[in-house]
């Protein structure tokens, strides 16, 4: 797609110029909010549907908005005054929601039409997108050991139904705004990210998660086994949420990156039994395994290429699965033991 124009440079950020991120009171766009303000920046609004009692992190100082960002005129509030705005609002979940409620899926689009919209007729300078590796053609990813995605792979788009269409369709919103209006827009399409402060219960939550709130039950309940949604050969990269963070910010402010939609993913893959023994290994358990071959599994392998990022960025997300799902286990543990004791979670 042709989006080259003049980049005009502009002035740096000031740690007073406002922020707006959309989604915060998720698992994301929470920690986001929370990277810029360890930054130091202090003018940052933070906007959400839900009520802010049930937003995963709240952050003092931060100014929290209850909007639905699917409505135009909430947009136009919520940018108001706005340098930089970030969409990371969409109604999403693990395999198992994105495949049952595709309606809900692409109905995310009013949320990116409207937003992006609100921050150019605002004056934003710069507009971030959180598009998805459900972005792909699926027909490439029908075999565990897969080829890893590269951003041109896109096309011919065969994206996963709903959820992934939606993305591909934003995205090119995004790159639209800057060829024809001058927004510069950044996109990123995340593969998996977990850690502290995500799902982990309810429906919503993605495999690590799953997995690890599953080995704590059996683990509690003293029933030694686990139940694994597919045959467990289905592969996937995992990225930890700081390595999220830290690429949203280095992609966003990359001139070189301006409306070219790039793969933000760990390249470690592991099959989903691989993920299930080391959460084993971490809770000190080995489990019985039963496969459920019935329940939604998605594509059969996806793997991040990162080869552009590290060609344009000089880096790539590098925590690794170990180091990452350690954190993220003794997280859910704490949240799992809290829960039965009557404490509030995130859920
Ligand atoms: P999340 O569900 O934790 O957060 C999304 C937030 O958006 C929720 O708090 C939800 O209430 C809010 N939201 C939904 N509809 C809204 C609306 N109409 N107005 C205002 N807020 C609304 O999800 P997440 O994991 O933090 O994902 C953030 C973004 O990253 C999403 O765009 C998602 O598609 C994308 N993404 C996430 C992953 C991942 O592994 N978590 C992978 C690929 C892409």
């Amino acid at each position: 797609m042709e989006t080259k124009r003049p980049v005009i440079k502009e002035p740096k950020l000031k740690r007073d110029d406002l922020i707006v991120v959309g989604g915060a009171g998720g698992f994301i766009a929470g920690a986001l909010v929370r990277y810029f303000q360890e930054k130091g920046f202090n003018r940052i609004r933070a906007v959400d549907k839900k009520p802010i009692p049930e937003w995963y992190q709240r952050v003092p100082g931060v100014e929290c908005m209850t909007l639905d960002l699917s409505s135009e005129d909430n947009c136009k509030r919520a940018c108001e005054g706005a340098v930089e705005v970030y969409n990371l609002a969409a109604d999403m979940g693990g395999m198992g929601f994105i495949e049952r409620f595709r309606v809900e899926c692409l109905r995310s689009i009013l949320i990116n039409t409207h937003l992006i919209e609100a921050a150019y007729r605002a004056g934003a300078r710069r507009y971030f997108f959180s598009s998805s590796a459900c972005a792909y053609n699926t027909q490439l990813q029908q075999e565990p050991k897969v080829r890893a995605l590269k951003e041109s792979d896109a096309y011919p788009a065969m994206a996963e139904r709903g959820y992934g269409w939606e993305k591909l369709m934003s995205e090119i919103f995004c790159q639209e705004y800057w060829a024809e209006r001058g927004l510069k827009s950044a996109i990123a399409r995340f593969h998996n990210v977990y850690g502290p402060w995500g799902t982990w219960d309810g429906g919503r939550e993605k495999a690590p998660a799953a997995i690890c709130r599953k080995v704590v039950e059996a683990i509690d309940s003293g029933e030694h086994s686990i139940t694994i949604w597919g045959d467990g050969h289905q592969t996937r990269s995992f990225m930890f949420i700081d390595d999220c963070t830290k690429g949203i910010d280095k992609i966003m402010h990359c001139d070189d990156l301006i409306a070219t939609p790039i793969n933000l993913g760990s390249s470690e893959l592991v099959s989903i039994n691989e993920l299930v023994s080391k959460a084993e290994k971490i809770g000190g358990i080995t489990l019985k395994r039963n496969y459920d071959l019935n329940a939604p599994r998605g594509v059969a392998g996806r793997n991040s290429d990162n080869t552009f990022i590290k060609r344009v960025l000089k880096w790539e997300p590098s925590t690794s699965l170990d180091t990452g799902l350690k954190k993220t286990f003794d997280w859910i543990k704490g949240q799992y033991h809290a829960r039965k004791k009557g404490k509030r979670v995130v859920e």
